[in-house]
């Protein structure tokens, strides 16, 4: 039985905070590029509720886990959940916010590990209820910096910039475009007549990490070769003839990959956004190599789906979720019915959004 925080703690909270998951629908390992990328948030949020401390400690409960930690303001890293919790008050403490020692109490609804940035979603809400509740000067960009410093120096997950934007500044009906290099940003409306589906392919993300480094590896190799910054400064993907096979196929991944948001922000209609990810699904798969057998044919099932405007792997591949734009009012059904039959070939997939 989830407990409330007068029951955990013994006082009623004096501020509570919000923040959503987001999903990425074009756009993809772009961020350490440079480039440009094309998320949306999810309707599926997280919540802080926060009071000021009786003692000297910061006192942490996460009731999807079942885990309470306490800890001390200026001491040792707390494992788990709680280093994010420890980076963001750290890192306002650090900046000379006097914020005294508190109790926070974390339950979401974005599922841990999806590929819907549970992570950044934590960050965003914990300094949102921090914001509140000792009325800070923080402004929407703000956030998201502190929260992706925070996760790099407390978490220890070396993340770009674009989950915690788009936890803090995009809607369940507004695609943040984010130009990544600049944090120049617009909020576009979806494609008219269209939604989004979210699948998860029931694949845990296992390589992620390590063929993760190896492509940002691979992308900084590229770069150096060609002579520029980064490869978001490559306009023209005949540039990268020049470069060794394998590299080229990663860097045509990237190149490609942020001409399809550009075009996309230009405000393209939902069959050509759809057109969009299915080509970059393709480039994942075949160039940048991030995609697994399941992935392909999950994508392939919603590809085939007449009411299914386009279908790509998000995230970081290796694992995890599926996005696709539908017709209005159709994602349920359609998610159902694609995942029926993913099933038949002996995986196991869920819905995550539209939520049930
Ligand atoms: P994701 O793709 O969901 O962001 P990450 O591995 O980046 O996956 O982040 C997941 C981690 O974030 C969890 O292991 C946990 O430490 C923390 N976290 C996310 N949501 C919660 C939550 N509701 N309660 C406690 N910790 C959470
Ligand atoms: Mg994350």
């Amino acid at each position: 039985m989830p407990r409330s925080f007068l029951e955990l703690f013994g006082v009623t909270p004096q501020a509570v905070a919000q923040a959503p998951g987001r999903v990425n629908l074009l756009g993809e390992h772009t961020d350490y590029n440079d480039g440009f990328v094309l998320p949306c948030a999810i309707p599926q949020t997280t919540r802080v509720e926060i009071a000021v401390s009786p003692d000297r400690l910061d006192h942490f409960v996460a009731e999807d886990l079942g885990q309470r930690v306490d800890c001390e303001p200026a001491g040792a890293v707390p494992p788990g959940f709680a280093a994010y919790l420890h980076g963001c008050l750290r890192l306002l403490r650090d900046g000379g916010a006097g914020i005294p020692p508190v109790l926070m109490k974390v339950d979401s609804q974005v599922p841990m590990g999806s590929g819907l940035s549970s992570s950044a979603a934590l960050e965003v809400a914990v300094l949102r209820a921090l914001r509140e509740l000792f009325r800070l000067e923080l402004d929407d960009v703000r956030v998201a910096q502190l929260a992706q410093k925070a996760e790099i120096e407390y978490a220890g997950v070396n993340c770009g910039i674009m989950d915690q934007m788009a936890s803090s500044l995009a809607d369940e009906h507004h695609m943040l475009f984010l130009d990544t290099r600049t944090l120049e940003r617009r909020l576009l409306p979806l494609p008219q007549g269209a939604e989004l589906l979210v699948l998860d392919s029931g694949v845990p993300r296992r390589l992620e990490e390590s063929g993760y480094n190896e492509r940002r590896r691979q992308c900084e190799e590229a770069a150096r070769l060609l002579g520029v910054p980064a490869l978001r400064d490559v306009q023209d993907p005949a540039q990268l003839a020049a470069l060794p096979e394998e590299l080229e196929r990663r860097a045509r991944h990237v190149v490609t990959e942020n001409l399809r948001v550009l075009e996309a922000a230009q405000g393209v209609d939902a069959r050509r956004f759809g057109e969009l990810m299915n080509f970059s699904h393709r480039s994942l798969r075949d160039d940048f190599e991030v995609s697994i057998p399941p992935l392909n044919l999950l994508v392939q099932l919603l590809q085939g789906e007449q009411e299914v405007f386009g279908a790509r792997l998000t995230g970081a591949g290796f694992g995890g979720a599926c996005v696709a734009l539908v017709r209005e009012g159709r994602g349920a059904e359609l998610g159902e019915l694609v995942l029926a039959r993913y099933r038949e070939k002996g995986q196991l997939g869920t819905l995550l959004v539209p939520r049930r």
